[in-house]
């Protein structure tokens, strides 16, 4: 499964820079590059090479932050914090799409650089962020389904597989290993798939996230103004340390072991410093104004933004929220909305920087 997600990272990375190689081949028609005193390519060099080191070491803590409140053995016993740091990261995920991701793309596609003919006489944001918010849910649902079915096919009906414990292991055996009884394999089954799906999710979230990430990384690394990197870089940080926390806490329910864990965070961290030195590499040809570039990214944009929203409010925010560790405590949901506001509220804060 690692090797798997390894592939589709990568796949995912080529095709972004496949889609910034042919932004270049176009000549901007849409210039507003200024030269004055703050543009110096030498100087900016070193900035954003201190920018590469710093966001990817920035990263690798918050991604790994909430990871480590698991190994806090006074705090492992009582779930409670557990499910309050879950929520803190989906409020994160959840402003990061509706304060990073959605109004990027609008800001895009609504560019003057861009033809008034389609562009500027349709709202294709909020078209396109919808349709990828329905697309994911059915491939949510239709996964699920596919999976329960599969999973399912053997099994007879209950009473038959209460009689005999062999059957119900030759029944559903091959995920689970062994069952010691009915009542012990329906719970596990429902534990595995619930695992399942947080794991789905952890990975999903991981591809929506990377568009954003790369962007912010890309018009760093092609921008040559020292006047505005320093700042920014700084913005940066945060701003991937605090991303990261979110996507953090959706690792940290998926349970993966520590290889895959890794790979995930290792994903997550050099995303941003993969965008600086494409944008370094192409700082050349890369005009983030250019007709192409806005289109491409604008429309990547609002796809990752449906797919952040739909999966921070229904696969993180409403699954924790109606499920029966939050509904058997007010006390607990309370904090959790306070986990969410702080977490909601962090990320729109970044959202002024990058
Ligand atoms: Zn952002």
């Amino acid at each position: 499964m690692a090797s798997a997600k390894l592939e589709l990272i990568s796949i995912f990375l080529i095709l972004i820079s496949i889609f910034s190689t042919q932004v270049l081949s176009q000549p901007s028609e849409c210039e507003t590059e200024s030269s004055d005193s703050c543009n110096n390519k030498s100087k900016a060099l070193p900035l954003k090479i201190i920018a590469i080191v710093s966001i990817l070491i920035t990263s690798m803590i918050g991604v790994c932050l909430p990871l480590l409140t698991r190994s806090v053995p006074a705090l492992h016993p009582d779930r409670s914090l557990f499910v309050i740091v879950k929520c803190f990261a989906a409020g994160i995920i959840l402003a990061t799409g509706f304060m990073h991701v959605l109004p990027d793309s609008f800001d895009m596609l609504s560019s003057t650089c861009l033809s008034d003919n389609p562009w500027h006489k349709f709202p294709f944001t909020g078209f396109i962020a919808m349709l990828s918010a329905l697309v994911t849910l059915m491939v949510d649902s239709m996964a699920t389904s596919l999976y329960t079915k599969k999973h399912h096919a053997g099994i007879k009906p209950e009473g038959e597989v209460a009689s005999g414990d062999q059957e119900m292991a030759v029944s559903s055996g091959g995920f689970h290993g062994h069952h010691h009884g009915h009542q012990h394999g329906a719970k596990n089954d429902l534990e595995g798939s619930q695992l399942l799906r947080y794991r789905v999710v952890a990975m999903v979230l991981e591809l929506g996230i990377v568009v954003h990430s790369v962007v912010i990384g890309l018009s760093l690394g092609a921008s040559n103004n020292t006047c505005t990197i320093k700042p920014l870089v700084a913005a940066l940080c945060f701003h991937q340390m605090f991303e990261g926390m979110g996507l953090g806490g959706c690792i940290l329910q998926a349970e993966y072991k520590f290889f895959k864990k890794a790979v995930m965070v290792f994903f997550f961290s050099v995303t941003t410093p993969f965008g600086i030195a494409l944008g370094l590499a192409l700082s050349k040809t890369y005009k983030e104004n250019s007709p192409s570039a806005l289109i491409t990214v604008g429309l990547l944009n609002a796809s990752s933004a449906g797919l952040l929203i739909y999966m921070a409010l229904v696969d993180l925010l409403a699954s924790d929220f109606m499920g029966p560790k939050l509904q058997g405590s007010i006390k607990l949901q309370l904090k959790s909305y306070v986990a969410v506001l702080l977490g909601a509220g962090g990320m729109s804060l970044m959202a002024k920087w990058a």
